[in-house]
């Protein structure tokens, strides 16, 4: 079967989703292709995210929990950040991917479920099209543009020579839980190495009953499972799972996220990267949805424009531009404090957790966001009691 759309998105993920919503808004015939089943039917994510950041996206407060406190949990500290009033929030990751899905389909995107991209097609070294193969048999789509939106595998712009793999990457297991009693308001970071040789474990709530429990693993610094991890910090009900009573697993996820920073590239002739397969996340707790779907939203935008340029390597410049622009120097001070964490022993944990004692709840938001605006980290760089926090906030700032 042989079709022709003006654009075609490579992955229903947050980052393709909203790209196809804005492409299609913006008057163009685009086709979107997700492998799995269903849009979300694999969940990838922890979905922890911040509440400013998704109402500015326009996420309704519905398909979120909100939290307003902060725990860490070291093998011999704990630390609590309290808040006032929520900032941070744990998303309803199926039901707001469905929602960005409505939303696309709504502005007229046509979407594929079961349906895996399997090659692109070039003409010299411009991107042409793809095939996938769909419930409906294999196709073969001509269009002036690809949005590779495929996550981690960067599986388009891979296949066209932009991207080689990741080599710094983090790997994650999850369990979604029913349990006893959870403070619904509260997540937690859990640091050392029973919870993690080279990452951190965490419970991230959805309400009173419903947790997220996992671990991530930082590669190549570490080659452990984290679904074994994962598993024994659940049979020894290690700190702070202790409190949440009876812990029942109902789902598993499992993921990768690249860990190296922004892609060199993005954009070729005919081609433009989004999302994780761009390296667009911030690196300091491997967060990426809310970049996902502001990032996809505009390579929509930029990439419908640039149909009357024949989605020329040039006209798709600006969307490089843009977003490394954003995002490339937090990343890079990211990539700084989490050179520091990724071998920190137990003992060195409990003293870099105490740091964050004498931070105020919108300090430590903008911290762990990588907010780190050069006026911010001084504040903190000078008035911080603790000396050693002193030095971690002037690194930042070199
Ligand atoms: C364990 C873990 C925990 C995380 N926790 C958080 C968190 O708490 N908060 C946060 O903000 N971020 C978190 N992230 C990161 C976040 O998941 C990513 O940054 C975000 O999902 C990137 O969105 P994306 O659309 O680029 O890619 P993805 O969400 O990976 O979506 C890509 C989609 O493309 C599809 N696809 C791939 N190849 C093809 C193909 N060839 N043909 C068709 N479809 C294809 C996939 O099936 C998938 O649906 C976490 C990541 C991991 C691994």
């Amino acid at each position: 079967m042989a079709s022709t759309y003006d654009i075609v998105v490579v992955g229903g993920g947050p980052a393709g989703l909203a790209a196809a919503q804005s492409t299609a808004k913006a008057g163009a015939r685009v086709i979107l292709f997700e492998k799995d089943e269903a849009i979300a039917h694999s969940v990838r994510t922890s979905g922890v995210s911040w509440i400013d950041s998704m109402e500015s996206l326009g996420i309704p407060s519905s398909l979120y929990n909100p939290i307003a406190n902060y725990r860490f949990v070291s093998p011999s500290n704990d630390v609590m950040i309290s808040g006032s009033t929520p900032r941070s929030c744990v998303l309803d990751v199926r039901a707001t991917y469905q929602h960005l899905a409505f939303l696309a389909a709504e502005a007229g995107a046509t979407i594929m479920v079961r349906s895996n991209v399997i090659n692109i097609a070039k003409e010299g070294s411009r991107v042409t099209g793809v095939k996938a193969s769909t419930p409906a048999g294999d196709m073969e789509v001509k269009c002036p543009l690809v949005i590779d939106a495929s996550g981690f595998s960067t599986s388009a712009g891979r296949k066209a020579g932009l991207a080689g793999e990741w080599r710094r990457y983090g790997v994650g297991a999850e369990y979604e839980c029913y349990c006893d009693h959870a403070d619904s308001l509260t997540w937690t970071l859990m640091v050392g190495q029973q919870y993690s040789e080279a990452g951190y474990a965490w419970v991230f709530p959805l309400s009173k009953n419903r947790v997220r429990i996992g671990v991530g693993i930082g590669r190549p610094e570490s080659q452990a499972d984290p679904l074994d991890k994962l598993h024994a910090v659940l049979e020894k009900k290690l700190k702070p799972l202790d409190a949440l009573g009876k812990i029942q697993p109902v789902e598993l996820h499992y993921g990768f996220i690249p860990n190296e920073g922004p892609r060199q590239v993005s954009v070729a002739d005919g081609l433009l990267m989004v999302g994780d397969s761009a390296g667009q996340s911030n690196p300091l707790v491997l967060e990426g949805v809310r970049y996902a779907i502001e990032f996809g939203r505009l390579a929509g935008e930029v990439g419908a424009r640039s149909l009357t340029h024949n989605a020329s390597k040039e006209s798709l410049a600006d969307y490089e531009k843009a977003w490394k622009a954003r995002v490339a120097a937090k990343i890079a001070s990211a990539l700084k404090v989490q050179s520091r964490w990724i071998g920190l022993s137990d003992g060195e944990w409990d003293k870099e957790i105490e740091i964050l004692r004498d931070m105020s709840a919108d300090e430590f938001i903008d911290f762990i966001k990588a907010d780190f605006t050069a006026a911010k980290m001084m504040k903190l760089a000078f008035h911080h009691p603790k000396l050693a926090a002193r030095q971690l906030f002037n690194m930042v700032l070199k």
